[in-house]
């Protein structure tokens, strides 16, 4: 599996995209500091790309890109909070691949890290491979995970799963959700909708052992982060 070390201090973003790029297939390390990027590359594994936020608490993001670049032939790919072109010559100056300002949504940072993989030629799994197949099957309302993990769904889990799949990854509104799962008199609401994803996002992580692809997108509703096949 192609190995990927984020470097980032922002706890939220640090996660937030560590279980994305799990979720598509790498496997992922981080670092919040650049001591701890130090001790990764010292004891961990060779990282094939490394993403590495320019304002760090112990250090600068450019004079780490160098320092990588001296002992390490891996993919670069600079994040930071600024925008302007004089820090971007500095990145690439400094030995970055990659440039990324941060309001980049993590699936433009995946295609990155995929586009310097294939580029180095380091990808060495494809995105769309049957494996990484989250299966939905309709008959016995169960959920199969990429590594054949799978769990039994509730009806309500079931009505959520169908049509979070058949939306392809796209973002499904929480109205459509609220109406599909609402059985004649009875009520039901928003908040029943969440306490079903919480129990259902457990209840995947804990019998799959893998992050559950349910997203929040806040405001708007759900979506399915990874491939997914109803049959
Ligand atoms: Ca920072």
């Amino acid at each position: 599996m192609t190995h990927i070390l984020i470097v980032e201090d922002e706890p939220r973003l640090r996660k937030d995209l560590a279980g994305f790029l799990e979720l598509s297939g790498f496997s992922v390390a981080t670092a919040a500091t650049a001591h701890a990027l130090r001790q990764a590359l010292a004891e961990g594994d060779p990282p094939a790309v490394i993403i590495l936020d320019v304002g760090l608490p112990d250090g600068n993001g450019f004079e780490l890109a160098t320092e990588i670049r001296s002992t390490h032939a891996c993919g670069i790919i600079m994040l930071t909070a600024l925008g302007d072109s004089d820090d971007r010559i500095r990145g690439f100056n400094s030995g970055a691949d990659i440039y990324l300002v941060k309001h980049s949504t993590l699936r433009e940072i995946e295609a990155a890290v995929r586009s310097l993989l294939r580029r180095t030629g380091d990808l060495t799994d494809s995105p769309s491979s049957q494996d990484d197949r989250w299966v939905l099957d309709i008959t016995n309302w169960q959920l199969t995970a990429p590594n054949q993990h799978s769990l039994k769904l509730t009806a309500a889990e079931f009505a959520f799963m169908n049509i979070l799949c058949s939306h392809k990854g796209g973002v499904c509104q929480r109205e459509e959700l609220v109406e599909t799962l609402t059985r004649p008199k009875a009520s039901f609401d928003n908040r029943h909708l969440d306490a079903i994803v919480s129990r259902l996002r457990r209840k995947i992580e804990s019998r799959t052992k893998l992050p559950a692809p349910i997203k929040v997108v806040y405001g708007v509703g759900y979506t399915f982060t990874a491939s997914s096949v109803i049959q």
